[in-house]
């Protein structure tokens, strides 16, 4: 046992790692019980692991260590399952740890070592009762006392000779010890063993919580059906090149990111996207690992290695959150440093002072002081706080939205202004053509060639429609190609044939002196020049995604004051989009900078302490991702620039995820607030009435493993959402 110091001593462990030379970073993933190291160039992996492990054991004796090699070959993890999660430690039955079975008979053995303790006390106080001998009553509360408190004891020595006298088993050894000198034989006993129920209950809810989150997450795969020479072969997921075939039966999870080549069915996507509607998906389309086939068998043929799959991606990220701590959760492990030495230089100030100064009797107030002792563990914080937001981020997850860090969570939480994109935001970026404008004495099949040739290479969603349309109008020769270029918020210019070819907004051909008539109405423009010569225009118009104008008002709902929409499309496309969804305010005509510009602008005139949220789909909008507050990007984990630069993923286009995003993260925070009050708000109630005599140490082993469970009780709940 001796959890609960553990989560104390969590913190020493990765400050003391973190500070190594050798190491370049540590996190230590207190809910996870592993440790994240990377090791800086130049030294060897062993030896480092080695010194890792001497640090870890002198912190926290006789713990299990697992050294795992995951992923990169410079990130080690260990896993100090057993004895470092809380009181769970002892008792973890963490998948990782293959173990489960020896952990169960573990946990089993510490309860029922528990009811003996507690049977024998309660046959120790009704003896009493009924007026047994002494020598019987003492004997059965001894033994009641060295059953239930024999690791806490052993614990204490162990930290002793490491010269920790700080830690929790050491100080509840002391506080009950000293309870016995006085002659407290129930109180001692009893605070011994409730501290063993509660650790021993918190270990279960703990582990019972780490389960539930990694069932949230339970999206990876378990094999893959490989197809060689028509025959298929159970492989494992990583073991699957990029181009092979696979096949997917009927209730399977899809193992990797690939392209439906024969067949078609219906796929259950809720554990990637928070959906729970089936999504058909047929020949020729692409499809993401970890959804599930529900009725027809499919075959795929594989892109994207396992690795770089949707489903390692979003667990990667899921697992790597907890390193991004909240200002909370960093105010946490402050508090946690100070809090137990006050707390024990207020117990010898109220042992010693008062029968020094007023003559008091001794044992009254150093029964005091010890009560101080018994409340001097942070651990129901230390514990519920990284579970409440890691929960979060689990339940977030489970809904189709990844946040990366618990430092997001906790911004999401005080959104009020959201800033979003139009063209593949607000809009589905999926243009129809409307109308075709010709210039002089030009023909409408050598403006759709020009226009289809420059947009070839492009993946703005301005490209694809026009590119779509064109496909069958018109043909091209890409080799011909022989110079591209992008210019962002204004289109494309190429060289084909020795011809330059202008393609974009009227900015574009104002910049580049093309004598052209201006067209006035709220579609977008894509017009056409080639050597200087003006062809025509092309105009397309977006559709508003489905929903938008409810999923603004739901954004009203939940707090979201402030709603902008930017764009680089024109002021009559923009006023037409904004007045329909009904948003307060919009910006057109911007360039990139422009939109950077003016998040600045708006972070800089928010409220204190309220956040800045920025949408986007991640097509040239990265460097407005990154400078938001809260930069988000959607439609899954497709694009890296954008999901490198984002701090939340929708795994769905839909900006209506902005709604259960920032309620589980109120959510979040509410329950953290309540762990906090409530917990230090009992302890200190328990300190102030123990100086003054009102409170005992039944009130003490309340306050500590009472509360503790509590807390962790209540960071449960956002499991619970919806
Ligand atoms: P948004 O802010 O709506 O996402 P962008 O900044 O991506 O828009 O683009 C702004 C404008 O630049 C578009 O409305 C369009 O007129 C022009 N443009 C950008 N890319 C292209 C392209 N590939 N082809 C034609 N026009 C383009
Ligand atoms: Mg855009």
């Amino acid at each position: 046992m001796g959890g609960l110091n553990c989560a104390n001593c969590a913190s020493k462990i990765e400050d003391k790692v973190s500070k190594m030379n050798e190491i370049e970073e540590a996190h230590l993933n207190f809910i996870k019980s592993t440790l994240n190291i990377k090791v800086k160039e130049g030294y060897k992996e062993e030896n480092v692991v080695s010194k890792v492990t001497k640090i870890v054991d002198k912190i926290e004796p006789g713990l299990d260590i697992v050294v795992k090699d995951e992923n990169y070959s410079d990130n080690k993890d260990m896993d100090p399952n057993k004895y470092c999660s809380s009181s769970s430690c002892s008792a973890g039955d963490h998948d990782h740890n293959d173990s489960d079975g020896h952990n169960h008979e573990h946990g089993d053995s510490d309860l029922k070592i528990l009811l003996i303790a507690i049977s024998l006390y309660a046959v120790g106080l009704i003896s009493n009762y009924f007026g047994a001998p002494k020598a019987i009553y003492l004997l059965l509360l001894g033994s009641a006392y060295i059953i239930s408190g024999f690791d806490v004891i052993k614990s204490a020595v162990k930290n002793l000779i490491n010269r920790n006298p700080l830690d929790e088993n050491f100080l509840m050894t002391i506080a009950t010890v000293g309870a016995i000198a006085i002659g407290q034989y129930p109180e001692a006993v009893g605070v011994m063993l409730f501290y063993g129920i509660g650790e021993y209950l918190e270990s279960r809810a703990v582990n019972k919580s780490r389960k539930n989150i990694e069932e949230l997450m339970n999206i990876k795969p378990d094999v893959a059906n490989l197809i060689v020479d028509g025959e298929v072969k159970e492989v494992a997921p990583e073991n699957i090149k990029i181009g092979d075939h696979i096949m997917i039966k009927v209730g399977e999870k899809v193992p990797l990111d690939g392209i439906i080549i024969k067949g078609e069915s219906r796929f259950d996507t809720s554990a990637i996207t928070g959906e729970s509607v089936l999504k058909s998906i047929s020949q020729g389309e692409e499809i993401s690992s970890g959804v599930i086939n529900k009725n027809a068998v499919v075959e795929v043929e594989v892109t994207k290695t396992f690795k770089d799959s949707t489903v390692s991606k979003i667990l990667d990220m899921v697992e790597n959150a907890t390193s991004k701590k909240s200002e909370t959760e960093n105010f946490i492990t402050v508090f946690a440093r100070y809090y137990t030495p006050v707390v024990v230089a207020l117990a010898i100030a109220v042992a010693i002072l008062p029968p020094i100064f007023m003559q008091e009797p001794f044992s009254k107030w150093l029964y005091r002081g010890l009560v101080f002792l018994v409340v001097s563990c942070p651990c129901a914080l230390v514990i519920s706080i990284p579970l409440s937001y890691f929960s979060g981020i689990g339940v977030s997850s489970k809904n189709g939205i990844l946040v990366k860090g618990s430092n997001y969570l906790e911004a999401l939480k005080k959104v009020d202004t959201v800033v979003m994109d139009k063209t593949g935001t607000i809009t589905k970026g999926v243009f129809d053509v409307t109308n075709i404008v010709l210039g002089k004495g030009i023909e409408e099949k050598d403006l759709l060639k020009y226009a289809n040739i420059a947009e070839s290479r492009s993946s703005h969603p301005i490209a694809n429609s026009i590119s779509n349309y064109c496909k069958d109008k018109v043909s091209m020769d890409s080799s011909k190609i022989d110079s591209y270029e992008e210019i962002a918020s204004h289109g494309i210019k190429v060289g084909y044939e020795g011809k330059e070819i202008l393609a974009g907004n009227a900015r574009l051909m104002t910049a580049n002196n093309i004598d052209f008539q201006e067209i006035q109405n709220s579609t977008t423009k894509v017009y056409i020049a080639v050597d200087k010569i003006f062809y025509g225009c092309i105009e397309i118009s977006d559709q508003i995604k489905d929903g938008m104008r409810a999923t603004i008002q739901q954004m009203k709902s939940v707090g979201i004051n402030k709603i902008v929409m930017l764009t680089g499309d024109s002021d009559n496309v923009a006023r037409e989009v904004s007045d329909e969804i009904g948003i307060d305010s919009y910006y057109a005509e911007l360039l990139p900078n422009d939109k950077v510009d003016l998040i600045e602008n708006i972070i800089s005139e928010k409220k204190p302490d309220s956040k800045v949220a920025f949408i986007g789909d991640g097509i040239n909008d990265a460097p407005v991702i990154a400078r938001a507050d809260v930069g988000i990007s959607m439609g899954g984990v497709g694009s890296d620039a954008a999901i490198e630069a984002s701090d939340v993923v929708f795994m769905t286009d839909e900006v209506s995820k902005i709604v259960p995003a920032v309620s589980i993260a109120r959510l979040t925070g509410k329950i953290v607030w309540q762990n906090i009050i409530i917990a230090i708000g009992i302890k200190v109630l328990v300190l102030i009435l123990s100086t003054v005599g009102l409170a005992n140490m039944w009130a003490a082993i309340f306050a500590d493993v009472g509360v503790t469970l509590i807390a962790v009780l209540n960071s449960l709940r956002v499991l619970r959402y919806k």
